[in-house]
């Protein structure tokens, strides 16, 4: 805090200053760096426990912004959700994968990864959601068992929810959901009854926690293996987010978890070091 004149008080924290104007910065040219083409995707490589093949890759959008440097999404997707560019964006980001992808299913065949694209909650309610994936599969010719849309436990609130129809039309043209980010929600668990997903992604803090010295250890993995066993009792695959060690990996492949994604198995990379690391897997 800083006096501001006689007795009077401000709050005045440079850190969040910097914060706000960047937030401002970031929301005023946001709309025109779509269209100058100042966005761009990473991929993060999905990694078989079993065998350790690369499986899958998650597409994370960056901006290049010509002042700021490089953004990641956490510093711009929620002003584009509060604005709604969420929907021009996350539809351009979604045919850049596909195109991708389709990319790699035409080099590589049945080595081709699987591409995984965050939906945003908004975009999730849109009922013109499948429309739009049907037109951006026709357009880039993916095939839709390629494509799997990640949702957050938040995306569906009931089963009610405009977003549950939206989703099961998604579903119904053959393209897998999973769930984002598990057990990080307030949300009650019915709603895996009702939703169409066929991947559980158990959220990166709980591996993280596990290192923390402050939260017991033991218990942190008896919740992870509760989460790998809940989501195999429904018929689902698992997936550990935030696997940074090999030690973490052997003990969540113990405990039978599916897949993993993490700094362990490759940081998000530019498109065509994921195109060599396919090629390389295969010669060997
Ligand atoms: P997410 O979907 O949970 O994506 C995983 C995030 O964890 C990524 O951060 C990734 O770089 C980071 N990460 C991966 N492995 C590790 C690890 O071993 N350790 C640690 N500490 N972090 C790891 P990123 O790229 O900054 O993305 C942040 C979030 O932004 C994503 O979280 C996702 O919710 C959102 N996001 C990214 N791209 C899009 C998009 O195209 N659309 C929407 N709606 N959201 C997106
Ligand atoms: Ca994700
Ligand atoms: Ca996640």
């Amino acid at each position: 805090a800083k006096e501001a004149g006689r007795g009077r008080w401000t709050l005045f924290d440079p850190k969040e200053n910097a914060r706000a104007v960047s937030r401002y910065a970031v929301s005023v040219r946001m709309p025109a760096a779509l269209d100058r083409g100042e966005f761009f995707i990473d991929y993060q490589p999905l990694c078989s426990l079993a065998d350790g093949s690369l499986v899958a890759v998650e597409a994370l959008v960056r901006w290049r912004h010509p002042q700021l440097g490089v953004l990641g999404p956490d510093e711009f997707i929620g002003v584009a959700e509060e604005t709604g560019l969420i929907m021009p964006l996350g539809r351009w980001v979604l045919e850049q994968a596909c195109r991708q992808a389709t990319d790699w299913v035409r080099e590589f065949g049945q080595d081709a990864p699987q591409i995984n694209v965050n939906l945003a909650v908004r975009q999730a309610r849109n009922a013109g959601l499948v429309t739009d994936v049907e037109r951006i599969l026709r357009k880039t010719g993916l095939p839709p068992g390629k494509l799997q849309l990640e949702i957050t436990e938040s995306t569906v609130v009931g089963p009610e929810d405009e977003a549950l129809k939206a989703l099961h039309g998604v579903r119904d043209l053959g393209v897998s959901l999973a769930v984002d980010d598990f057990g990080t929600g307030w949300s009650n668990l019915a709603y895996l009854r009702d939703l169409p997903v066929s991947c559980l992604k158990i959220a990166g803090s709980f591996v993280g926690d596990l290192h923390d010295p402050t939260k017991d250890a033991h218990t942190g993995w008896r919740i992870v293996s509760g989460l790998v066993s809940l989501a195999h009792t429904l018929g689902l695959t698992v997936t550990a987010e935030g696997v940074e060690s090999g030690a973490d990996a052997e003990r969540l492949r113990q405990m039978g978890c599916d897949w993993a994604q993490g700094w362990h198995f490759g940081r998000p990379v530019r498109p065509d070091e994921i195109s060599r690391r396919i090629a390389e897997a295969r010669r060997t």
